[in-house]
Order: structure tokens, then sequence, then C-alpha cells
């Protein structure tokens, strides 16, 4: 299989292509699909799968019949891992020039400011601190929000984030998507799958 017979749109496959990626992984093939088609995703796959491009390409491809600053919000449990996915997204997005922001905790707050007041499409970021732009940005609402993804939601619920999510479920569009990705399903991650996803699609490597 290809990325175009997953539906993925031609300039995508070709961001793909120039990223080495010659055919989709078992995740991606998996889970394309059905976000393309507008449903949730619950993802259990460990980092190397390709996980991020599995839930970036569905985004990227709506972003891109439809922009919007405030897209899609991104939550990693830490700043290397939500810089990484910031890079791929990033590279990925480069053809429909996608506008990203990295919100993460223990960098400057006023330089993130700037970055949010460009009116990014994607926001990758940690939890607190992206609780913290929103309490005390000027301008800043996901009021627009049309994708939520939860990475590695193991280890978000591990780091305690679990309170900032429920907070952030609750001021966000319930018109939404959401995919949620964890390496594990314990009871906690079971838990936030039913407080944050819609009937999803579960998908496993
Ligand atoms: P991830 O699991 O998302 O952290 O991805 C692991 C690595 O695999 C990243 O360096 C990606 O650039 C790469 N990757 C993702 N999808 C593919 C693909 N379809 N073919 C080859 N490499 C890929």
């Amino acid at each position: 299989k290809t990325f175009a017979d997953l539906g993925v749109s031609q300039e995508l496959c070709d961001a793909c292509e120039s990223l080495g990626f010659k055919a989709p992984t078992d995740i991606q093939a998996e889970a394309i699909p059905p976000a393309l088609t507008g449903r949730d995703i619950i993802g259990i796959a460990q980092t190397g799968s390709g996980k991020t491009a599995a839930f970036s390409l569905p985004i990227l491809q709506t972003l891109w019949e439809n922009p919007q600053p405030f897209f899609a919000l991104m939550l990693a449990p830490t700043r290397e891992l939500a810089d990484q996915i910031a890079k791929q997204v990033a590279a990925l997005g480069a053809p429909i020039g996608v506008r990203t922001a990295v919100i993460v905790g223990g960098m400057d707050m006023m330089s993130q400011s700037i970055a949010l007041s460009k009116r990014p499409h994607i926001i990758v970021a940690t939890p607190g601190r992206l609780m913290d732009h929103l309490e005390n940005t000027k301008g800043f609402s996901l009021k627009a929000l049309k994708y939520l993804v939860l990475d590695e939601a193991d280890r978000l619920l591990d780091l305690d984030f679990g309170p900032i999510i429920d907070k952030l479920l609750k001021i966000i569009p319930k018109e939404r998507n959401t995919f949620l990705f964890s390496a594990t399903l314990s009871t906690k991650v079971e838990k936030l799958k039913r407080a944050s996803l819609n009937k999803p699609v579960q998908v496993k490597v």
C-alpha cells in the first residue's frame, strides 16, 4: 500500500517521499483511513512505529482543505517529545505552509506569547505551560480547536498531567476529533479514553 491508497493527498504524499517515507508503517496504514473519515482514534503504539505521522497527516490534510489558526493541539509529556513532534509536523506540513508553535515548560513565556500571536495552525505543547498561556496570554484561545492529540498518554498520566488535561477537556470544543496514542492501555489510560474520545477506532501494532 502507498500513502495515496490510504487517502493521503498528493502534496502530503510528496512530503512523505521527501522525508524518505517509502511506504506507510502498520500504524499509519491502520489509523490514517479512519482518521480521514472523521473518526476518533486510540492507537496503542510505541515510539518508532511512525505514530507521529499517523496522527499528523490526517490533521494536515484537513487543515489544508480549510486553513485556520489554532486548528490542532498536540499534547506531549516532555519538551523533547514536543520538539520531535513539531519538527516532523513542520517537515510534513511545509508544502502546505503550515505554521506551528512549540509551547513547553522551562522556556521563555514572552517569546512563546509572541509565537502564539502569529496565530499558528498547530500547537505542540506540554500541558502545564499550555494552561499557563490559556490563562495569561491575551488573544489566545482554543475556541476554534478542531483536533486534539494526546501523545504518550500513559506517560502524560504518570507525570500527573491528568488534572490539567481534565481541565482542558472542559474548555475545548466538544465538536472536535481526538487522537490518543499510548504504549500501554492502563486503567488510567482507559479512563482518559472515556473522557476524551467519541466512539474511537482502536488500532494496535
Ligand atoms: P515515530 O514513531 O513517530 O516517533 O517515528 C519514528 C521515526 O520513523 C521518525 O524518525 C520518522 O521520521 C520515521 N518514519 C515515520 N513514518 C515512516 C515511514 N512511513 N517510512 C519510513 N520512516 C518513517
